[in-house]
Formats: structure tokens, sequence, C-alpha cells
């Protein structure tokens, strides 16, 4: 567990909704298995152990939160297959740091696949209600359109029910490709993973935080051939980790690992040609 850091004016903190597993074969893509099984240890139904670090950001004006989790699951089939584990999910993480969700002014889905707009919405008496009832949710307009209309290849991927009341109640904020949602945090659309994933960079005082989102879900996929077998363009994300793994070890990014379930965040670095990840103390 790693507390605030200070970035400038900034404070963020990680926030996790617990983890769930998933198939290894799916996460680490051309990879055999037997390399990364010593890093990612696999369990009777081959799935491996992994986070839900979604990240809150006080920038001294706005309280955002970067991804939403998991959320409650309610499904038993679903359980089964992903085995989640939230002992202390993320609105309790929020409550333990003295917030309710009506102080949280924004929302970034970095995507809307289901593991990261969990908590988006929640039900309430019955009814299907935003979570965080004054904040704009801030999501990729083809993101958007693709989630409402997948294809067979992703539709699993997806749960209506985690955007369609921001729809109703108009806290839905769609915007178009790279754009400052504050002064010094900005999105940037990266295609990979699939075709409009947002990713998230944080300036301050000449310091950079970057949540990588599923671009760089956990830390040996810091090696350039690590490449999900989920994304959609495999490639694409090849090309986007050739551009930016070497400017965030040049310009010291500190990096937010979402579904890294040990390390949350830390530097990357590189040594005689290969990338690796500093944690960060006790992250
Ligand atoms: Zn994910």
């Amino acid at each position: 567990m790693i507390g605030p850091i200070s970035l400038g004016k900034m404070t963020l903190e990680v926030v996790s909704d617990g983890t769930w597993r998933l198939d290894g074969g799916m996460m680490f893509g051309i990879v055999p298995k037997v390399l990364w099984e010593r890093v990612a240890p696999a369990d009777e139904k081959n799935r491996i152990l992994m986070g839900l670090n979604c990240l809150l950001v006080r920038t001294g004006r706005h309280i955002i939160l970067i991804d939403t989790g998991l959320g409650e699951v309610r499904d038993e089939k679903f359980r089964q297959i992903y085995a989640p584990d939230r002992p202390r999910p993320l609105l309790q993480q929020l409550a333990d740091r003295g917030l309710s969700p009506e102080d949280i002014d924004i929302v970034i889905n970095t995507h809307l696949h289901f593991d990261h707009a969990g908590n988006n919405t929640r039900r309430h008496q019955g009814r299907l209600l935003p979570t965080f009832p004054r904040a704009r949710y801030i999501v990729q307009r083809g993101e958007y359109e693709h989630a409402n209309a997948p294809n067979e290849r992703d539709r699993a991927s997806y749960r209506p029910v985690t955007w369609e009341p921001l729809q109703e109640s108009g806290q839905l904020e769609l915007i178009e490709g790279d754009r400052e949602i504050v002064p010094g945090v900005r999105v940037v659309r990266v295609r990979g993973h699939n075709r409009d994933l947002q990713i998230v960079f944080l300036h301050s005082e000449g310091r950079t935080v970057v949540f990588w989102s599923d671009l760089i879900p956990m830390t040996p996929h810091v090696q350039k051939p690590w490449i999900a077998a989920l994304d959609h363009y495999p490639l694409e994300t090849l090309e986007q980790k050739n551009r930016l793994l070497p400017q965030a070890v040049r310009e010291g990014w500190l990096c937010v690992f979402y579904h890294d379930p040990q390390i949350s965040i830390g530097h990357i670095i590189e040594v005689d040609g290969r990338f690796h990840v500093l944690p960060l103390e006790g992250g």
C-alpha cells in the first residue's frame, strides 16, 4: 500500500477496487507460458491475478477518478469465471480517505470495458444510478459508439449498465481525440488495445505521470513483445510502445499500471536496450 504522492500542486493516490483473475494467455499474447508464468503464476484454470488500480487525483480545484474498477458483481457465472476479490472496494477506499461519491468532480474512463467502468453506476433501491452524482464522465466518442455496437470478438467486454444511466442523467461527456480535461490533466487517444483507448497524462511543475490503462496493463508489458492477445490492434500497441517507452524513460514519467496486482506505480528504466520497472517504494 502506497500513500498519497505529490506531483507539484497535485496529489495522487492509487485506489484499488480489489483483484480478479483472467486467463494468462489472454494477457500475454505470443509470449510462451514458460516465460510469463515466472512473473504471473497461473492457477488451476490457467488464470493470473489482476489488479484494479484506479487513480484518485486532487488537483487543488478538482477531484478526479481515473477508471472505476470492476464494481459490485452479483452474477454467479461471472464470479466463477473471473473470481473477483474486493475486500475493500473502491467506494470504501474513497470513504477511508474522507471522500463521498458526491465529492468526485470528474471521472475519466480510459475505455468502457467492464473492468474499467464497473463502479460508474450502482444499484440503489432497485434502480441503477450514476455512482458519482455530480461528476462529468469523460469517454471517447468512438469508444462509446463501439461499446454500443460491439463485435463478436469483444461483446463480452462490455456491460451497458455501466454507461446507460449516465446517458440518461446527462453526465456522459463524449470527446474526440486528445484533450486537456482541466489544467494539467490531459487524455491522449491511442489505438492498440482497442480503437479508441485514452491514456491519461498528469503534468505539474515539470513532472509527468502517465496512466497507461490497457496499453501497458502490467509491469511485464513494458517488454515490447509482451502484448495482450486481447488487443485488437497489436502492431499498433507495439508502435505506441516504441514511441512512448523511450520518452517515459528519458523524462522520468511516473507510471501507473492498472492491472498489476503487485506494482501499481513506478518508473521505467532501460538496461541494455530492455525496459524494466523500478517500483515506487511501497507501490
Ligand atoms: Zn482492462
